[in-house]
C-alpha cells in the first residue's frame, strides 16, 4: 500500500484516466499472503460484477490478480483503493448485494409485474403529502 500512495500521489490526473474493460482472471478461494503467510482477506470491489481483492492487513499488503488492476483502472477506482478497502464501502456492497437478493426473492414469489406495480404505486405514493393517511385508507378498504 506503501508503493501505491506513491504512486497515486506522483501519477496525479493520468493516474484517474481509464482504459478499455478488461476481463478480470478472478481467483475464488482465499489465498495465503506471499510476505507472511497468513490467508489474505477477500475485499470487494463491486457488486457486480464480483470482483475481489486479496489484502493482507498485517503487512499492509494487497495482491492482485492478472487483469484486477487493469480492471480497477478501466472502472476508474484506481486512485480509490484506500477508499474501497474502508469498512463504510465494503458494508455499502454489502446492503447493495442483500438488497438486490431480496428484490429477487420478492419478485420470485410474487412476479415481476406484481413488483413492478408495486414500485409505480410506492413512487406515486410517495409524490403524495398525505402518504401515510392514503396507505391507511387502503388498508382499511375505505
Ligand atoms: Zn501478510
Amino acid at each position: 500500500m506503501g508503493d501505491y500512495r506513491h504512486w497515486r500521489d506522483q501519477a496525479g490526473a493520468a493516474a484517474q484516466a481509464a482504459i478499455g474493460l478488461l476481463v478480470v482472471e478472478d481467483h475464488p478461494a482465499a489465498r495465503p499472503c506471499p510476505s507472511c503467510a497468513r490467508l489474505m482477506q477477500r475485499v470487494r470491489v463491486g457488486a457486480t460484477p464480483d470482483f475481489r481483492l486479496d489484502r493482507c492487513a498485517a503487512c499492509a499488503l494487497l495482491w492482485l490478480d492478472r487483469g484486477e488492476w487493469d480492471a480497477l483502472r478501466s472502472a476508474g477506482l484506481a486512485t480509490s483503493l484506500e477508499e474501497i478497502l474502508s469498512e463504510r464501502w465494503q458494508r455499502d456492497l454489502q446492503a447493495q448485494e442483500v438488497r438486490t437478493r431480496r428484490i429477487a426473492q420478492l419478485r420470485e414469489k410474487h412476479g415481476a409485474e406484481c413488483m413492478e406495480e408495486l414500485a409505480r404505486m410506492r413512487e406515486w405514493l410517495d409524490t403524495q403529502p398525505h402518504r401515510d393517511e392514503l396507505l391507511a385508507l387502503l388498508r382499511a378498504g375505505w
